[in-house]
């Protein structure tokens, strides 16, 4: 459910949008924005750095890179586009030594970008261009999540839906929902992190222990039997949500 957003570039938006007022949060976070523009660079710093984030700044992969080794950010907001080695090389680097949650910045219309991106362990995304608001918001949520993987979670409540792991049994609103174990498996690894973009080969790696699918589409064909048994109305889903070009998110509210 990415809307289409009006072309507008980010000095229009630098100039028309203030930053938003400081909010404060329960320990600094720390930011690394790695992007080789310098205006975009400032741009994204003074939003994060108000909404109350320690922030460091790198043009390039190597001293993203180094800056990762010594800073240890608690987030990183990477641009794809970097001359030398680019934004994939860098993140492929990365997730060798760290798994610092990654936010990636794509040109738009770079579906291909977006989606090796987020296989190779991306958090989420933006698209150029993007509002800053919109940035720090994945930001946040980026964080959010990271912060409640690690509990030992028996039931997850999202919406009217409740996931009873052990048992594996799905229920909406109360009432009982037949979900096969693979279209279980499928829910549940949206459900674990809402909001979060999962690639269909992503979801197809989560689904392996319960199924044998050959190819991506297969989870397009899942998705449809889950949305049948899930959704109030299907023509509009509310709880699977497709990302065009990129997969699906569970919705996050
Ligand atoms: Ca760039």
């Amino acid at each position: 459910m990415i809307s289409s957003t009006p072309m507008v570039n980010m000095g229009w938006y630098a100039q028309a949008h203030e930053p938003p007022a400081h909010e404060p949060i329960a320990a600094v976070k720390t930011a690394l924005i790695v992007e080789d523009d310098q205006s975009i660079a400032r741009l994204i710093r003074d939003y994060l750095d108000r909404a109350g984030y320690g922030v460091s700044l790198a043009a390039d992969a190597e001293s993203g890179l180094a800056r990762t080794r010594t800073d240890k950010p608690d987030v990183i907001v990477l641009d794809l586009g970097l001359p030398g080695r680019d934004g994939i090389e860098m993140l492929r680097e990365l997730r060798r030594f760290s798994n610092v949650p990654v936010v990636i910045v794509t040109a738009r219309g770079d579906e291909t970008d977006r989606v090796v991106g987020l296989e190779l362990g991306a958090d989420d995304y933006v698209v150029k261009p993007f509002s800053p608001r919109e940035l720090v918001a994945r930001v946040r949520a980026v964080l959010r999540r990271t912060e409640r993987v690690e509990t030992d979670i028996e039931v997850i409540r999202v919406g009217d839906l409740t996931l009873d792991i052990p048992r594996m049994r799905a229920e909406m609103k109360g009432e009982p929902i037949d979900l096969t174990p693979t279209e279980f498996q499928l829910v549940l690894t949206m459900a674990s992190q809402p909001g979060r973009v999962f690639t269909r080969n992503q979801l197809l790696d989560a689904v392996h222990g319960v199924a044998f699918e050959s190819y991506e589409r297969a989870i397009d064909a899942h998705i449809k039997n889950i949305r049948r048994k899930l959704e109030p109305s299907q023509a509009d889903p509310h709880y699977v949500v497709t990302v065009y070009g990129v997969g699906y998110r569970f919705c996050d509210d």
